[in-house]
């Protein structure tokens, strides 16, 4: 399985981010040094409006994702990766995530704050061709206080239970 890997930082800013957009999902994009299938490093989370404003569907704002694109026109950088939270469900890419995601070769990042009440969960995707791929995500800590990570929640769970589940029916799916 690919590997990714988030700076504390960012890991914490988007599991804030997550929950403070509760009861709705949360978006944003990831900027890093290049695209992340062609091997980028993420650098910074920014957190975007979710203009569909709802708890099971997510649309990145125009406006915001203009801005961030203008950014990087200017400032250099690229966009690394695409996230969103799952308020009410794991942070396992939907049917409709995969029907309409794009850029392919930006990470998918999913973070879901209620997996049963403890820290926000935080997974890496490729979605493509109409499939979602799990990445092997590591949470780096960057010289953080020990604990500063602790919404990131380097995801490090038994590849069983429903989670292997969901990815069987994700590879199945036509
Ligand atoms: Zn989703």
């Amino acid at each position: 399985m690919p590997a990714v890997s988030l700076p504390s930082a960012i890991a914490g800013a988007i599991a804030r981010h997550a929950l403070a957009e509760r009861p709705n999902e949360a978006c944003g994009v990831i900027v890093g040094s290049a695209p992340a299938a062609d091997g980028g490093t993420a650098r910074r989370y920014v957190a975007c409006r979710n203009a569909a404003a709802s708890p099971s569907r997510y649309l990145v704002h125009p406006d915001d994702l203009l801005a961030v694109l203008a950014d990087l026109d200017r400032a250099g950088g690229e966009l690394w990766g695409v996230v969103h939270s799952h308020p009410l469900t794991p942070a396992v890419p939907s049917a409709a995530d995969i029907a309409e995601a794009t850029w392919p070769s930006a990470v998918h990042v999913l973070v879901s704050p209620a997996d049963a009440g403890g820290p926000p969960v935080i997974r890496a995707w490729r979605i493509a061709g109409g499939q979602a791929f799990e990445l092997a995500l590591t949470v780096e800590a960057a010289g953080d206080a020990p604990g500063a990570n602790a919404g990131g929640a380097c995801r490090d769970t038994p590849d069983g239970g429903a989670g292997a589940e969901a990815r069987a029916r994700l590879r199945g799916a036509p």
